[in-house]
């Protein structure tokens, strides 16, 4: 047995040091990123690499329409049919956007036999799908090196998203297989219960640190993935090196959101919860295998309206980051970072 005893940190452990800037407003930050790939060599690709998670409640088809708009990035989830994909891609997106979409969106596929043929299918179907995210909870699991490998010799031309893990290591070796970019994050999503039912996790900036940096290194990715709780997360995920940064919880509670709305006492509510959930396993997979446990949890989102005023907030949190730090971009804020570590973020005298 061995103790690490070096502090990690979260989110909530340090703030950006403010420095002086030149920027007239928050109008000359440009949150737009060029991004090149590991394997993928023919392709660029542009955007503000904000995603929404891959949940049935936040990878909607009806989120990735608003996300365009942005140019923002749409984790597909995994639960749709060939015949949703076939009913909504053509309607919502080809006739509306084109085939740029598919710039924006991606396709999610766990690792068993049936997502992979399902896969398959969806992308023989839509041939033009540039981006296939590869989701398992555990990303250390062997078989899923191997399957990345499957993956990258029958799709050369595709992006692959791979996770999750929170480690160096891993990231490399993931990338090595064939990723082009990690997940990263193990506990830290606001309706995850793994810590509380395995006491496995890593807090969310330090993983971000530690596999940015090794990514980096061999021209590879990573999405910070959870644990974004206001804004602010956000900007110190890209202050740690995450190229992208994916949340659920914070696009929760939409019009665009999957779940059920809910009225109690006059007041509107929405669904939300974890993918591996008693909720979500028996609307998807008929309920829990004996050997298994949920490491996920249900709750009730006060109804936030489109989510089109959520964008717009994290996008001002986001360029106010950048002005205080005195960057123009999510680049120089990577390289400009300062961060302090700080006994207490806010100020909650008055709730938060
Ligand atoms: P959030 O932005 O809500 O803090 O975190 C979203 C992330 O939580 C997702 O992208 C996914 O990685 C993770 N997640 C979603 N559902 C579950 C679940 O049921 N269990 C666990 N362990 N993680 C989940």
């Amino acid at each position: 047995m061995i103790i690490q005893n070096e502090l990690k940190l979260d989110f909530k452990d340090v703030l950006f040091r403010p420095n002086k800037s030149s920027l007239q407003s928050r109008n000359n930050v440009n949150l737009v990123r060029e991004i090149s790939f590991k394997h993928v060599k023919n392709y660029k690709w542009c955007g503000v690499p904000i995603m929404a998670a891959n949940m049935d409640t936040t990878g909607t088809f009806e989120m990735a329409l608003e996300f365009y708009k942005h140019k923002m990035f749409t984790s597909i989830h995994k639960h749709y049919s060939l015949q949703d994909w076939s009913d909504y891609l053509p309607d919502i997106f080809l006739s509306n956007i084109g085939k740029d979409i598919f710039n924006y969106i991606s396709v999610t596929s766990g690792i068993t036999t049936n997502d992979l043929s399902k896969l398959d299918k969806i992308i023989a179907k839509f041939p033009d799908i540039r981006f296939i995210s590869l989701d398992v909870a555990n990303g250390y699991m062997e078989i899923f090196g191997d399957t990345i490998q499957d993956i990258r010799n029958k799709y050369p031309d595709k992006v692959i998203i791979a996770g999750t893990v929170v480690t160096s290591e891993l990231t490399e070796e993931l990338l090595t297989k064939g990723a082009d970019i990690i997940r990263v994050g193990i506990g830290g999503g606001s309706v995850c219960t793994t810590r509380k039912k395995t006491g496995v996790g890593y807090p969310q900036l330090s993983a971000v640190l530690e596999c940015a940096t090794a990514a980096h290194k061999l021209n590879g990715h990573i999405i910070s993935d959870g644990g974004c709780t206001c804004p602010g997360d956000i900007g110190k995920a890209f202050g740690g090196g995450a190229d992208f940064v994916m949340a659920g919880g914070l696009f929760s509670g939409h019009d665009e959101s999957g779940g059920e709305l809910i009225v109690i006492d006059g007041k509107k509510f929405k669904e939300f919860y974890g993918m591996s959930s008693e909720v979500a396993m028996k609307k998807h997979n008929g309920g829990f295998s004996k050997y298994k446990t949920s490491e996920g949890k249900r709750v009730l989102i006060e109804y936030k309206g489109p989510v089109e005023n959520t964008i717009v907030d994290i996008l001002g949190g986001l360029r106010s980051t950048c002005t205080y730090v005195g960057v123009r971009d999510l680049n120089q804020l990577y390289d400009n970072a300062i961060f302090i570590r700080v006994t207490q973020q806010l100020n909650e005298v008055y709730g938060k």
